[in-house]
């Protein structure tokens, strides 16, 4: 066998997890970021993953591809070490990559046949009920929004023909938490699978698969990645058979990570933790200096002592992140201060290093419609704020600056 296919994954635990396993323990959250599915390159003790960037590899006889690398939408070694290292964060079995946070929703739903049946949280990510409603119902599946957060709800909507309880937590702008838990209990009973999206905590806040989700979905597009520079989606899986057929989707449908996006997030998760930490840190100071804002109606922050879902947040996560949304009274008011902020970047997305605010009714909930907006909450006034790594004095005199004109 050629040296250089030694490149490719390793399997078994990497070589500093057998010291750690021989004293009982495992390793931490970020000896495992920053290892697993990154140990050195065989061939050169390359530390960085290579980016396999090819399309195809050379077989050295017929019918004998080394290591079983035939082609690149099939297997990459960059995206096999991802899958291996976003596995292992989420405490999953294995992981599926794919070129976006909406490919993966695709993917998922590429795993159902016509007639299935989703339970989906009301007020999830604006692109999940588009694609849902206006694409996926064409192929005959059916999709339920209930408001999550109410376990009973949930469980009045599940039907013979359920196949997943989708839930995003806390969602995307509001901020509502749905207990994983309990939703994985009654979805269990009935032989259904819980789906979590967990894109707004990271694996470093909150395990879903932990609470008993089936699956565990991420935009790495946003903390996974955190630097606002690609695109990406991951499905984490706890079953062999969920993985086996993701593996045979991303074939079979080919909308994979290209490994440069790869290499990206296999950067970017090495300092998930020390990110998440300043987020989170940043978060709570900038969710109390609007909550004590005269020009603030009301802060949708799960970190707030005020806020109802507060025990909640404590059991079920480790910390409340940097997701900030806010009232601020009428649809003039948010486009002064979206017109006057300067450190805050209006944009759409979230997650990056850099503060990032955004306008949920005319962006990423635009889709929804008025009426849509309306039944779930969702505000012209409201403003969403992803609270980046920057100085957070100077971010919040962007906000006093910016509020000031209201
Ligand atoms: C951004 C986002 C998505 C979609 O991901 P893309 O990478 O943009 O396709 C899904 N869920 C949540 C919570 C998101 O924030």
């Amino acid at each position: 066998m050629c040296e250089a296919a030694e490149t490719a994954v390793q399997s078994g635990p990497p070589a500093y997890l057998e010291g750690l396993m021989a004293n009982g323990k495992g390793a931490g959250f970020s000896t495992r970021a920053i290892h697993d599915g990154q140990e050195p390159e065989a061939l050169t003790g390359s530390v960085g993953v290579p980016i396999y960037a090819t399309s195809t590899y050379a077989q050295d006889e017929l019918g004998k591809p080394r290591l079983g690398y035939e082609y690149a939408r099939v297997t990459n070694p960059t995206r096999d070490r991802l899958e291996k290292n976003l596995a292992s964060l989420e405490g999953g079995l294995a992981s599926r990559v794919f070129a976006s946070g909406m490919a993966a929703v695709t993917a998922l739903c590429t795993m159902m046949k016509s007639g299935d049946h989703v339970v989906c949280t009301s007020n999830v990510y604006g692109g999940v009920p588009r694609l849902f409603n206006q694409v996926m119902v064409n192929y005959g599946l059916q999709f339920t929004y209930v408001d999550t957060s109410d376990v009973r709800a949930v469980e009045r909507a599940l039907r013979k023909n359920t196949r997943y309880v989708y839930v995003e937590t806390p969602t995307n702008p509001l901020m509502t938490l749905s207990d994983i838990e309990a939703i994985a209990k009654v979805a269990h009973k009935r032989g259904i699978e819980l789906v979590v999206d967990n894109t707004f905590m990271s694996p470093y806040f909150q395990n879903p698969i932990a609470l008993g989700a089936d699956m565990v979905l991420h935009s790495t597009t946003k903390f996974l990645n955190g630097h606002s520079d690609g695109l990406g989606g991951v499905l984490v899986c706890t079953k062999k058979e969920q993985a086996e057929r993701l593996a045979f989707i991303q074939k079979s449908a080919g909308g994979i990570m290209s490994p440069f996006e790869c290499w990206l997030v296999l950067r970017g998760v090495k300092t998930l933790a020390i990110r998440m930490k300043q987020h989170d840190e940043s978060g709570r100071i900038v969710a109390a200096f609007l909550d004590g804002s005269k020009k603030v109606k009301k802060v949708f922050y799960p970190g707030l002592a005020s806020n109802p879902q507060y025990e909640l947040a404590e059991r079920q996560m480790r910390g409340f992140g940097s997701m900030i949304t806010f009232e601020t009274g009428s649809l003039s008011n948010a486009k002064k201060l979206l017109k006057r902020v300067k450190v805050c970047t209006l944009g759409e997305s979230l997650g990056g290093v850099e503060t990032l605010i955004s306008h949920p009714a005319s962006m990423t909930h635009a889709a929804l419609g008025a009426e849509g907006r309306k039944k779930i909450g969702i505000t012209d006034g409201l403003v969403r704020i992803s609270v980046g790594i920057e100085d957070v004095d100077d971010i919040i005199a962007d906000l006093e600056q910016a509020l000031a004109a209201l």
